[in-house]
């Protein structure tokens, strides 16, 4: 690092994906300052869940078990509040359900795991501004001693739907604005023992009804009208109560809030993910209605995406425009995730003619394969990053499988192989082409871990190369030529690895 910057990248946001950011960055080799506004994490929880690919991606950083301890899982959830379950348990994944992990806990684990790799953590430091120019950013800071001035080689902008970094870049976020209201409290009720469970709509709307422990409750009404209030307003308990009573009959004696908030089903995404050296994660980046519990999962994904890439920018060995694959990788996705929860909406409307429509989605996630569909996609493990390479392997593009492998040291699994956070290169059939890419490409060889093993799982496998977030960069059949094999993968070792 040069003395003019202050470290390599600013990461403006502490909320999840900031933090993974962060940890993913360190373990990229760069340096990072992590610059959030609030004084201690909340104590509410927004996001309660955790789907298969958000597992899949800890589990490829030796997280997973953290976040397994002491939490519940379960095979279900739920797809517009229909009474078909969508069934997790369908996946083709090594972690085939959901896990109930409040957003308070994942924020905390994942901060402990920002700050044991090293991660600059700063809180009571809220980002003003921010400018840009051919060789950093400057970002304006104002904490508990004055206003001050960082300088970083790049900035992320991890600062939720409102993200002022979007803002100061001049990127734009369109999309539909809201709608439907959606009031929640977490409170204790009276008449706990009338408490509906799950999502229940009426000719009014909707209320979504869980116990959150032997006192609490998470209540959520779904209003289909916009919002009549200021989005910086507060939501008040007699609200929340007035729309029970008005969606549901009675407010079940809620009482005693311990947090209300009020969003709307506004849905939005960043139309660019990068400009320059700022570059956009999260919240920050797409938002949309809490329906499928996918928003947090999301952003994790987009910082497994960007924390590599961004790092080899920042080493110096990046391949010409990898760090724009970030954009167009996680564009598309998001894109998804928006469109399946205004689908999600159009299905919650309380209009009595959308009840056949309901009854006929209902019908279909009867069938497996159509259920696994639904599954595939609030789960993240639909998401591939298609090479666009004619007669690519079909592998490639999609997340690694997390392999059993015997090595000459033992046993092993793709995913432990994956810790380090480098890219992995499996020679499955000592195919001699293997051996000739790399030998063509030594500065990308030496980025890669090769590892020599036997797979059970896939023997007609002569190799497979895995990018450090998991997925595939080339794949080969046992039957492959070796000259094809050498050009192949040596393509994608400098595709993805460098050549310098
Ligand atoms: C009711 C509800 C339920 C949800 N349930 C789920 C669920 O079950 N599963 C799921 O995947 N998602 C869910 N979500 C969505 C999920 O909560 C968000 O997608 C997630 O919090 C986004 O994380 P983030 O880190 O991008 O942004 P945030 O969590 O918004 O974090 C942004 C951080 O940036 C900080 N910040 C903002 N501006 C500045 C500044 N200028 N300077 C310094 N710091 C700043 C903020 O203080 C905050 O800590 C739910 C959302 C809601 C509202």
């Amino acid at each position: 690092m040069t003395e003019n910057y202050d470290t390599d990248v600013v990461v403006v946001g502490g909320g999840p994906v900031g933090t993974m950011l962060a940890a993913e960055l360190r373990l990229a080799g760069a340096a990072v300052i992590l610059l959030e506004r609030l004084p201690e994490r909340s104590p509410h929880s927004k996001a309660f869940g955790l789907h298969a690919r958000s597992l899949e991606s800890l589990d490829r950083r030796g997280l997973v078990e953290r976040f397994r301890d002491g939490a519940r899982t379960w095979n279900n959830g739920h797809f517009a509040g229909l009474d078909v379950w969508v069934d997790f348990s369908l996946l083709d994944s090594s972690h085939g359900y959901a896990l109930l992990s409040e957003q308070a806990r994942t924020e905390e684990l994942l901060e402990a795991h920002a700050v044991e790799a090293g991660a600059d953590i700063r809180r009571r430091q809220t980002v003003t501004g921010l400018t840009q120019d051919a060789e950093g950013v400057t970002v304006s800071v104002a904490g508990p001693d004055g206003p001050y001035l960082l300088r970083a080689r790049y900035a992320v902008g991890c600062d939720g739907g409102a993200s002022l970094v979007r803002k100061a870049a001049g990127i734009g976020f369109p999309g539909t604005g809201g709608r439907v209201t959606a009031r929640l409290g977490d409170v204790r009720l009276a008449d706990r023992d009338k408490a509906p469970m799950g999502m229940e709509r009426t000719e009014r709307g909707l209320l979504f009804c869980v116990p959150l422990d032997d006192r609490y409750h998470r209540v959520a009404t779904f209003d289909f009208t916009p919002p009549d209030k200021a989005p910086d307003e507060a939501l008040t308990l007699e609200e929340l109560t007035a729309s029970m009573r008005q969606i549901w009959g009675t407010d079940l004696g809620a009482h005693d809030a311990r947090w209300l908030s009020w969003f709307t089903d506004s849905a939005r995404q960043a139309d660019r993910y990068r400009e320059g050296r700022v570059l956009l994660a999260g919240d920050a980046a797409h938002i949309h209605f809490p329906v499928g519990g996918q928003g947090l999962n999301l952003g994790l994904q987009d910082a497994f995406n960007l924390g590599w890439k961004l790092g080899a920018e920042i080493a110096g060995w990046a391949p010409a425009g990898l760090l724009d694959t970030y954009d167009a990788e996680r564009r598309p996705p998001a894109r998804q995730v928006l469109q399946n929860t205004r689908g999600q909406i159009a299905l919650m409307n309380p209009d009595p003619d959308v009840t056949p429509l309901r009854e006929l989605v209902e019908n279909l996630m009867r069938i497996d394969d159509a259920n696994r569909v639904i599954a595939e996609m609030l789960s993240g493990v639909a998401v591939r990053y298609e090479p666009g390479i004619e007669g690519a392997h079909p592998l490639v593009g999609g997340f690694g499988r997390d392999l059993t492998l015997q090595t000459g040291d033992g046993e092993t699994r793709v995913a432990e192989l994956l810790r380090a956070g480098t890219g992995v290169l499996l020679d499955l059939a000592d195919n001699p082409g293997v051996r000739a890419a790399l030998a063509d490409c030594p500065g990308a060889a030496g980025r890669v871990r090769h590892v020599t093993a036997k797979s059970k799982e896939e023997p007609d496998l002569a190799g497979q190369l895995i990018r450090p977030d998991g997925y595939t960069a080339w794949a080969a059949d046992r039957n492959t030529h070796p000259d094809r094999v050498r050009t192949e993968l040596g393509t994608a070792l400098r595709s993805w690895f460098g050549d310098n």
